[in-house]
């Protein structure tokens, strides 16, 4: 059957990792990466390489003193509000996926609003809206009104949705919203085209672009990531970097975020291709802290507990907590299926104590809305 969306895309120059993943790295290669201060390219595939993983320890201090330079002792907070779950995307490692046999839900005006409200209660000023992909019970005219009812209770409201054009993210940005989160899932060509089966989610350089899009429209940070398990861990966090730094170059004034989402378990049981321990996920997260110091780095709930609290502060920067990954769930409303299941389920006042032992701050409040 002919699709309206391009299949496998060729990746830019500017995005293409292949010249750095083509060489080995040894001891001494890491070493030198641990000592830089003008770390590149180079420099994380040597500290993604598997000679690194002899370097945890290093790597760990090194990340935490760059962490502790740039942010402090500070953990900022946040939470994710699902919309909706209908969706028309075949993405085969999603819940929410369009040949999934669940039950579809998107909140109502009133239901946002109060599951806000509830979500205020708690104490948080940041919140992250997400739906899947476009579709008549979640177009750009809904979002714009959730985004309105957002920005009145919210210093800082992010979206996690579809991409769009510039115009639509204009009139987001005018609505109140002032970041977007669009993970790539995958930079491999031929995974991506794999793993997104059908729907607009199948034109790769669309998503690619969003980010950029959505900087030109107005918004004031973008949040980029990759989803860990759909592909070689190197190929696609080299390219993510790559993609870091382009935009970095582009929007100079603009602020960067990057998440390391790994695949969860989601009812349609789907297996990552390339499983990612916790020990390579700290790997990656100290890298990146290396390569990006003063880029926020986030870490959601899809972790568990224990790791979460050894990355805090050790790289991590950033993180989202209580969450919910049901349509609402933190007021009255809410659906029982999740888009994947939380492996982190503390409450907001218990990890808020485990960072204070820590000798951390949480920080709910970095943005104020009158920037808006
Ligand atoms: S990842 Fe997003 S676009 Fe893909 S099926 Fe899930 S909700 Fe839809």
């Amino acid at each position: 059957m002919d699709t309206p969306y391009p299949t496998t895309a060729t990746l830019p120059d500017w995005l293409d990792p292949t010249p750095w993943l083509e060489q080995s790295h040894t001891a001494a290669d890491v070493r030198h990466a641990l000592g830089t201060e003008s770390p590149n390219e180079e420099t994380l595939a040597a500290l993604l390489s598997p000679a690194a993983a002899e370097f945890l320890e290093p790597m760990a201090a090194r990340a935490q003193a760059l962490t502790r330079r740039h942010f402090g002792r500070t953990v900022q907070l946040y939470v994710p509000l699902y919309l909706s779950s209908w969706c028309s995307g075949g993405c085969a490692y999603c819940g929410f996926a369009s040949d999934r046999q669940t039950e579809r839900h998107a909140l109502d005006y009133t239901s946002v609003a109060k599951e806000l409200d509830a979500i205020k209660a708690m104490g948080f000023e940041e919140v992250l809206l997400l739906t899947g992909e476009r579709c008549p019970k979640a177009d750009v005219d809904y979002l714009r009104d959730c985004v309105r009812i957002a920005a009145q209770k919210f210093h800082n409201v992010a979206i996690e949705v579809f991409p769009m054009a510039e115009e639509e993210y204009r009139i987001l940005a005018e609505a109140g919203a002032t970041s977007v989160t669009m993970y790539q899932e995958t930079y491999h060509p031929e995974t991506y085209d794999l793993m997104h089966r059908w729907g607009p989610k199948k034109d790769m350089l669309n998503r690619l672009e969003a980010p950029a899009r959505a900087l030109s429209g107005g918004l004031r940070f973008a949040g980029l990531g990759a989803l860990l398990g759909l592909s070689d861990p190197q190929y696609d966090m080299l390219a993510l970097y790559r993609h870091a730094r382009h935009l970095q170059k582009t929007y100079w004034q603009a602020g960067l975020t990057i998440s390391f989402p790994r695949i969860r378990n989601e009812v349609g049981g789907f297996d990552a291709p390339y499983p990612v321990d916790e020990k390579m996920l700290a790997q990656i997260i100290f890298a990146f802290r290396i390569c990006l110091p003063d880029v926020p780095l986030v870490l959601s709930t899809r972790e568990g507990a224990a790791f979460r609290d050894g990355m805090a502060g050790l790289g991590i920067s950033k993180m989202s907590i209580a969450s919910k990954t049901t349509v609402g769930g933190y007021g009255d409303a809410g659906s029982e299926e999740g888009q994947f299941d939380v492996s982190d389920a503390r409450g907001l006042h218990e990890f808020c104590d485990m960072l204070r032992s820590k000798d951390l701050e949480p920080v709910f409040k970095n943005w104020d809305s009158t920037y808006r």
